[in-house]
C-alpha cells in the first residue's frame, strides 16, 4: 500500500516507530533498523507493507520504498511541506479510523506543492479539510464579540474563524479575499504577506 509519513519517532538502536496516513487508514508501525532500507523520512510518501506479529502489539513495516515528489531536491519545497504534513499527527492521534479524505488531500496537495506558492497550497487544502470535517464557519460574525464585521480588514484565528482586527490583535486580512478563499476554496484574491498571515495561523494546528 502507499502512504504519507507523519511523524518518525526514534526508539532504541535506530529503530523507528512511524506513522503514516495511508490510503484509508492510520497506520503505527515499527521500523528495525536494517543494512538495506530504503529512506524514512518526515512528509515522504512511500510504498510499504505491514507485517504483524504475535509477539508484539504494534505491527512491523516492511518493504518500503520511497516515492519521490517532482519538488524533492528544493529545500524550501521540502522544509514546508515537513512543517505541514506534522500538522496532521496532532490533529488525527485520536482518530480510531479514517477514510481517504486525508490520503487524497496528500495526494493533491503534494502534486500541487511546485505549482504554485505552497503556502497557498496548504492554506486552501486546509479550507478542503475544515469543510469535510464540518468545522468550516463561514460566518460574518465576529468570534469573540459575535457582532457583525462590517470592516475592509479581517482577524483570522485558529480554525480560519474570522474576528474583528480591533477584538483580536493579529495580522489581519482583507475580508473579501478571505471570504472567497472560504467559498471557493481559491486563495487567488489574498497577496503573498496575507498568504503568510494564514499559513501562521494554520501553523497553530489543524
Ligand atoms: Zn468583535
Amino acid at each position: 500500500m502507499q502512504g504519507y509519513i507523519i511523524q518518525v519517532n526514534p526508539v532504541k538502536d535506530e529503530d523507528l516507530i512511524v506513522t503514516i496516513i495511508s490510503e484509508d487508514s492510520l497506520e503505527t508501525l515499527y521500523r528495525f533498523y536494517g543494512a538495506r532500507h530504503s529512506a524514512i523520512n518526515l512528509g515522504f510518501k512511500i510504498d510499504f507493507e505491514i507485517e504483524s506479529s504475535v509477539r508484539s502489539t504494534i505491527s512491523r513495516l516492511r518493504d518500503t520504498k520511497h516515492l519521490g515528489f517532482s519538488w524533492l531536491r528544493s529545500h524550501k519545497h521540502l522544509y514546508l511541506w515537513q512543517f505541514y504534513i506534522k500538522l496532521f499527527m496532532p490533529h488525527l492521534r485520536d482518530a480510531h479510523g479514517i477514510n481517504s479524505f486525508y490520503f487524497k488531500l496528500l495526494e493533491y496537495s503534494s502534486y500541487m506543492w511546485d505549482k504554485q506558492n505552497p503556502k497557498r497550497v496548504a492554506i486552501e487544502s486546509y479550507v478542503k479539510l475544515l469543510e469535510y470535517e464540518g468545522r468550516l464557519f463561514n460566518t460574518t460574525k465576529c468570534f469573540f464579540c459575535e457582532q457583525e464585521i462590517t470592516d475592509q480588514e479581517i482577524s483570522v484565528i485558529r480554525a480560519f474563524l474570522p474576528a474583528h482586527s480591533s477584538c483580536c490583535k493579529t495580522s489581519s486580512v482583507n475580508t473579501k479575499a478571505f471570504r472567497k478563499l472560504l467559498r471557493d476554496q481559491r486563495s487567488l484574491m489574498l497577496d503573498d504577506e496575507e498568504v503568510d498571515t494564514l499559513w501562521d495561523v494554520l501553523n497553530e494546528g489543524l
